[in-house]
């Protein structure tokens, strides 16, 4: 069962329950069909007989009432007048009327003989069995003055009912399978052209993992059904691929790009020095070129680790509760002592700020705002660190009055590897901001900035209040 495809085994369920409905249905209507064909046999054996009782009459002169349709036979002192109207059979009932012994006086019984030993009755219908047939028997006894002594005798075979019931059974039985076929063939076609667009998914899946290519989407035209609904799903999984795919091929090229440079100035520097014979001081100054080199792929490295480490593996960083005012005031207190500029660094934090945070990325974003406003800040400027609560969130904010930033570069400098100020691209790996980001967002703050290029900047980060 298992290796039938889906459209086989969708029809095979549905063929197997509609012919079971099918069947009975068709046992049930036969059955119920029978029981009202009984009764519509019986109920015209009883009507017949009725209707005959009227057409038999008594008169004592042969004058009274003669005509030459009806039907007269002596009886008693006078004669009896049979109806031309009296129906010795119909629709397979038969009609006699007898005396009270049973002698045939006028009409029809096929069964007389077998009928013979049941006693009249009045008004009573049974059942005889004839050979392999039943028979239904109904008597009548004449009531009319003059008629005493007489009786109408009905009978009807069974299998009159039969005859109709086993002509609808065996149109049914020829008709009823062309139906199921067609309905089978049908449904057979209809899963066939609902399932075909699965067959283009699962093409368009082939193709993108045999060729790798991530443009592929799936193209089912207008539609809103579950398939289509499905392949959207699938464009817009292969869609998040291809984003996540290219921006992981831009971070390692950007990656090789930055760390070419420090790379290129080492083996320039060594090819320069080992030239010629160098005094120990040329030798000195080569080495602290190779070191600070060496320094900045270093933090390249750490900071390319710590932002991939955040972006793919953000649940291996547990939040605690920690008192974010102590934070600031320890992280400004530690980055004062630089003093780079001679910039001065304040710290204005409300006391008793709760945050559900990593202290680690806390004090990391902090102090990547605080060092970059150092990098960029003027000489004898300052740096002022603000935190607060508003109604819903808490607000962090470091504020500086260095070179600022280009109304243009402002969408730019939170990209990875984005370096805004080429006087300075040397100073930092062009992750910080990156950095700061990822560390806002994973503990569900945004991060803005406010710049005017020469005056400063200030970059605010707004967590929700999430301590309850
Ligand atoms: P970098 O390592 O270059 O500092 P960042 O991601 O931290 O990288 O910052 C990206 C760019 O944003 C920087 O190169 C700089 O041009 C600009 N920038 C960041 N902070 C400031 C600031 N306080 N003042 C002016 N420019 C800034």
């Amino acid at each position: 069962m298992n290796r039938l495809s889906l459209r086989a085994k969708i029809t095979l369920w549905y063929s197997a329950v509609l012919v079971l409905i099918v069947a009975l249905t068709y046992f049930a209507l036969l059955s119920l069909g029978r029981q009202v064909i009984q009764k519509t046999v019986k109920d015209s054996l009883i009507t017949t007989v009725a209707d005959n009782v009227d057409e038999v009459e008594y008169y004592y002169d042969i004058d009274e009432g003669f005509n030459e349709v009806d039907y007269y036979v002596d009886y008693e002192n006078g004669y009896i007048e049979i109806d031309d109207d009296f129906l010795r059979e119909v629709n397979g009932v038969y009609t006699s009327l007898c005396l009270s012994d049973k002698t045939l006086v006028y009409g029809e019984n096929p069964v007389a003989s077998e009928t013979a030993a049941l006693q009249l009755s009045d008004g009573s219908l049974r059942q005889i069995k004839v050979g392999s047939e039943l028979y239904y028997v109904y008597d009548k006894k004449l009531t009319l003055s003059g008629l005493e002594g007489l009786w109408l005798r009905g009978v009807v075979s069974e299998t009159q009912g039969e005859v109709q019931l086993s002509a609808v059974a065996r149109m049914s039985l020829i008709l009823l399978p062309v139906l199921v076929l067609l309905a089978i063939a049908g449904g057979y076609i209809i899963a066939g052209r609902t399932l075909r667009p699965i067959d283009r998914i699962s093409a368009a899946a082939a193709r993108i993992s045999q060729g790798g290519d991530l443009k592929q989407r799936i193209d089912l035209g207008e539609g809103s059904d579950e398939i289509h609904r499905l392949a959207d799903r699938f464009n817009e999984m292969f869609g998040r691929l291809e984003n996540s795919f290219t921006s992981q091929q831009q971070f390692i090229s950007d990656a090789s790009h930055e760390l070419r440079t420090p790379v290129s100035v080492i083996m320039a520097q060594c090819e320069l020095t080992l030239e010629k014979e160098r005094t120990p001081s040329e030798y000195e100054e080569a080495l602290e070129v190779v070191e600070r080199q060496g320094r900045k792929m270093t933090r390249l490295i750490k900071d390319m680790l710590d932002f991939t480490r955040l972006e793919l593996h953000p649940e291996k960083y547990k939040k605690k509760l920690l008192n974010l005012s102590e934070l600031a005031e320890d992280v400004c207190g530690d980055l004062a002592i630089i003093a780079e500029k001679g910039i001065s660094l304040t710290c204005e934090a409300e006391k008793e700020i709760y945050i559900k945070g990593n202290r680690g990325l806390l004090t990391r974003l902090l102090s990547n705002l605080i060092s970059n406003a150092y990098r960029y800040g003027r000489e004898g400027g300052y740096i002022k660190t603000r935190l607060k609560t508003a109604e819903n969130s808490i607000i962090l904010s470091v504020e500086d009055n260095g070179i600022g930033i280009e109304g243009g570069e402002l969408q730019n400098i939170f990209l990875r590897f984005y370096q805004a100020d080429s006087s300075h691209t040397g100073a930092g790996s062009g992750l910080g901001l990156a950095i700061a980001k990822e560390i806002t967002q994973f503990h569900g703050g945004e991060i803005s900035v406010k710049s005017r290029p020469g005056s400063g900047s200030t970059f605010t980060v707004v967590f929700p209040k999430n301590v309850l």
